[in-house]
């Protein structure tokens, strides 16, 4: 078992010895995959603030594009949906 899906095993709280066929291996990895994406996200724009000067929102601008952009490599409609101010 490789650190991928041990990581996805743990996050979903299913045991090390359970059975997972390949489809629903990958489907939940993808799931994670885009947890941990959606997490990065929030992250980055929970620092802005009114404050935050111009450089600050492009950096959070770059991170939401990243995010899209990786997410619409696993499931582009669900970027779209997500994110449908940013262009890529
Ligand atoms: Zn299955």
């Amino acid at each position: 078992m490789d650190v991928i899906e041990k990581a996805v095993r743990k996050h979903f709280k299913f045991s090390l010895n359970s059975k997972l066929c390949s489809n629903c291996l990958e489907k939940y990895t993808n799931l994670y995959q885009i947890d941990k994406l959606l997490h990065m996200n929030a992250k980055a724009q929970s620092k802005l603030g009114i404050d935050s000067n111009q450089e600050e929102r492009l950096e959070a601008r770059d991170v939401a594009r990243y995010v899209k952009a990786s997410i619409s490599v696993i499931d582009k409609n669900k970027a779209d949906v997500l994110f449908p101010e940013i262009e890529l």
